[in-house]
């Protein structure tokens, strides 16, 4: 059974390994997995399995891939922002007539102490700062600055690869990958005099520590809810779960 993996999340290289080899539940078949990669980091932690990197030119390009390369199923892993391509794959998957599974981890919950203000896009989390603070740390990725370039805050913007403008005029850049440490997010809190933490609902465990600290320090949390999963879409929330949907797809015609 060959297994399309759209990647670039630590579930998505979790899920490729577990796959990779595994048995398919047909006569000695086994899993052959390819995960797909969009190409934005420059140095991308690859995954057990084949790998391909690039977009495959909207949904066409995606449903032609998956029929030159034999795929009997899909399996949507992506980033739970990454819109487009999770959009992308619930067409492609219906024209292929492929099975498609989304892999989302669930969100993020506030615990008592927190002080979250959750807006519905990079936009409103911008002009949510000004009732917030001067100082601000911004996670939500170097792809979405420009929504913030007209801010007069001073940011510190941590992302795996150098960002590009337009970006805030007063920028400092953390250039790193996590999984991030209660200590290390406490420290960076505390240097930089954070007034205000700006992050997508992500829900990684990698990038949690982050609000404890934040919740520690009495710092509000402007919160970028998620997108939806795309209609009709069965999901899964864990690596398992997405194991067992395999497993459970059977023999493939
Ligand atoms: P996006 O807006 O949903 O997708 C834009 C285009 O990039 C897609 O139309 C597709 O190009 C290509 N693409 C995206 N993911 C791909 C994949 N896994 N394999 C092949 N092509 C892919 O995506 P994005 O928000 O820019 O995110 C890009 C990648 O970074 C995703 O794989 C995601 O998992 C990862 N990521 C995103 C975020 C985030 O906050 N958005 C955070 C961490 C990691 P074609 O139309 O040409 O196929």
């Amino acid at each position: 059974m060959h297994v399309l993996i759209l990647g670039g999340t630590s579930e998505a290289r979790a899920l490729a390994e577990r796959l990779h080899g595994t048995e398919d539940g047909t006569d000695g078949g086994t899993v052959r997995v390819t995960s797909s990669l969009a190409g934005r980091v420059a140095a991308p932690r690859l995954p057990a399995g084949e790998v391909r990197i690039g977009g495959f030119g909207g949904v066409d390009g995606l449903v032609e891939w998956v029929r030159a390369h034999a795929v009997d199923a899909v399996i949507d892993a992506t980033h739970p922002f990454a819109e487009r391509i999770s959009f992308n794959a619930a067409r492609a998957a219906a024209t292929a007539h492929v099975p498609l599974l989304a892999l989302r981890r669930p969100g993020w919950v506030p615990g008592a102490g927190d002080d979250w203000h959750p807006v519905g896009s990079l936009a409103e989390a911008a002009r949510a700062l000004d009732e917030l603070g001067d100082r601000v740390f911004l996670t939500t990725g170097r792809m979405g600055l420009a929504a913030f370039a007209d801010c007069p805050q001073w940011f510190l913007v941590r992302s795996v690869d150098a960002p590009e403008p337009p970006m805030p005029a007063r920028t400092e850049v953390l250039l790193d990958r996590g999984p991030f440490t209660l200590d290390g997010e406490r420290e960076l809190l505390r240097s930089h005099r954070i007034d205000v933490l700006v992050t997508k609902d992500s829900g990684a465990a990698a990038t949690a520590p982050k609000l404890q600290a934040a919740r520690e320090a009495g710092i509000p949390v402007i919160v970028v809810r998620r997108p939806p999963v795309p209609e009709g879409v069965e999901t899964a929330a864990s690596v398992e779960e997405a194991a067992v949907w395999v497993r459970g797809l059977g023999p493939r015609p």
